[in-house]
Order: structure tokens, then sequence, then C-alpha cells
């Protein structure tokens, strides 16, 4: 085991599903997805370093509700790496997460994707891009698109991508809350408020891809769509006035980011996007509000670090 350079960084984005179309759950537990998931600039930043013992430490204002252990993505996705690799080795990980965790936005995915790059450029082992995939699909459904990034329809459990021509960049605000809500716990509510209604197929998103194309901020904000919004809201009731307070003070659309509770406001500008951040910070429905523009590309080498 050598690695080639002392340290590799990496930079990976957060998700925000566009649409959300969830069938009905199937005999091995997932539910098919069809979904258009658009990374925006809000980005986690992976820094590995060969090191003689496992370590990982993580920053940022997220810091203290992410697992250091063998149950971060990132980890898991290192030590998985080291042992089927020759090549590799323990890391030491650094983490700095800007990425809300539980929010809905795929962090966690997001740092097992910049782990693969990291990793694979870290000890030169010359991965194929199909390798990174199967990786990723392994280590999460969402991981995929975070290693694709843009713009892309996800079918299957969300793995199986396709690119989506997308015109110009959107500008979005949102509003986060302290409280997480866990993926699985949201897919249950959504069982459970559906059972007895035949829940259908999820269909191929053909208005959202419509609005994309056209680059119409508008025309997206009559298209945003997510099936698991009314579990979302079952479970945390707030997120209700939340999107009710966004939409009058401008917001052009709203949806609960995949399985919440964070609240994806769409914008007409950059500047509308200011004011909504003003908006929403003043009328105390969000523990914090952030602002971010997509489509943004897939994880990312930011730096190879030469020195020690
Ligand atoms: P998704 O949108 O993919 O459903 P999410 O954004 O709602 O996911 P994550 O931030 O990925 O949720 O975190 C879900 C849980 O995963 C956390 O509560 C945490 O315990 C665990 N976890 C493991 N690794 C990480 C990581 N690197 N960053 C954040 N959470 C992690």
């Amino acid at each position: 085991m050598a690695a080639k350079q002392p340290g590799v960084t990496v930079r990976a984005p957060a998700k925000v599903n566009l649409c959300l179309g969830v069938g009905p759950v199937q005999g091995d537990g997932y539910h098919p997805l069809a979904t258009v998931f658009h990374a925006v600039d809000l980005t986690d930043t992976v820094t590995v370093r060969p090191s003689k013992r496992w370590e990982c430490t993580v920053t940022g204002p997220y810091a203290d509700r992410v697992p250091t252990g063998g149950s971060n993505l990132a980890m898991r996705v290192a030590q998985r790496l080291a042992d089927e690799c020759f090549e590799a080795g323990p890391v030491s990980m650094t983490i700095d997460k800007s990425i809300p965790v539980a929010g809905g936005m795929a962090g966690g995915s997001a740092d097992a994707a910049a782990a693969i790059i990291a990793i694979d450029q870290l000890f030169d082992l010359q991965l194929t891009k199909l390798d990174h995939q199967e990786l990723a699909t392994d280590i999460g459904a969402d991981v995929p698109f975070i290693l694709a990034g843009g713009t892309a329809l996800g079918t299957g459990r969300g793995d199986q991508l396709a690119p989506v021509l997308t015109t110009g960049r959107y500008e979005w605000v949102f509003a986060l809350q302290d409280d997480g809500l866990s993926t699985p716990a949201v897919y249950a509510e959504f069982d459970r408020l559906n059972k007895g209604r035949k829940v259908p197929l999820p269909q191929a998103p053909e208005e959202m891809i419509a609005a994309l194309r056209s680059g119409d901020p508008r025309e997206l904000a009559g298209a945003l769509s997510n099936d698991l919004q009314e579990a979302a809201i079952s479970l945390m009731p707030k997120l209700q006035k939340t999107i009710d307070t966004g939409l009058a003070e401008g917001a052009l659309g709203a949806i609960v980011s995949g399985s919440g509770p964070t609240v994806a406001f769409l914008c007409a500008d950059r500047a509308a996007a200011l004011d909504l951040m003003v908006g929403l910070t003043a009328s105390g429905v969000a523990d914090d509000v952030v602002s971010a523009g997509g489509p943004h590309p897939g994880a990312r080498v930011v730096s190879n670090i030469r020195t020690v």
C-alpha cells in the first residue's frame, strides 16, 4: 500500500428533487421512483490523507450530528476500498460539512461520492467510471447522482440515471430545520397515509423535462412536485407554514426537498433569492436559511495536496 500523494480534496454537491414520483412499496421493501435530481452549489468538502490508523474529523455547523466511525458513509467507502484494493490503506479523513444532516439533500451521499473520487486518486487505484458507479450504487441510491451532478432523471431506486437537458441557472433558497427527518420514517408514513389507496407506478415527468428545457423558472415552478411531501408534513406539520410563508414572501414555487424537512424555494433571480432569505429569516419559520444555484457539477477534485 502506497499513496501517490500526501492528500486529495474533493468537493461534492447537495441535491434537490425537482419532482419525486413514488410508487407502491415492493416485496423487497423499496418503492420504485421516477425523480428529477438537480445538484446545487451547496457543497461538502472531503480531504483524505494516508495514515497509520483510521481517523475521521468533521467540521462545519452540522459536525456534531455526523458519525465519525464506520457508519459514516464516506468512511465506509474508504474502508471498503482498503479491503478490496491492494494499493489502498487507512486514511485520515476530514469532512467539512455545509450540507444539512438528515435534511433530504443527500449530505451523507455527497460525502460518500467525494470519498470514492478521493480514495481512487490518493492511492492511484485507476478505477473505471463503471467501478465508481457500482460502488456508489452499493453505498446508497443517491450516491450515483452525486457523482454525476447536473440534472438527471432517476428511475428504479433513483440510481438508474439519464441526463436531462437543462437551460439556464436556477436560484434556490433552502429553509432548514434543526431537527432532521429520517428517510425510512418518511417512507413508512407515506405507506401509512396510502394504506387502502391504489398507488400508481410513477410516470416519466414530461412536464418537468419540458420546463427544464425552456429555461423559464416560472415554468419550472409550476412543475415542482413531491409525492413524499404529504408524509413529511404529516411528521412535521410546521413545514406547511414554512411553505406558505415562502410563497407569500415572493418565491415562485416551493417543495419539500426529498424526504425533508428542508424546504426548497425557487426564485426568479439572485436578487429575489436574497429578498426571500431576509423574509424567511425575519418570519422565524426556519432554523436557518441558505441560498444556492443549480445545476452544479458532480463530485470533483479541487486540489491534490503536494506537501505533507
Ligand atoms: P437523503 O436525502 O439521501 O435521504 P439526507 O440528506 O436526508 O439523505 P443525510 O444527511 O445523508 O440525510 O444523513 C442521514 C443519516 O446518515 C444521518 O442522520 C447520519 O447519522 C448518517 N450519516 C452517515 N454518514 C454521514 C455523513 N457523511 N454525513 C451526514 N450524515 C451521515
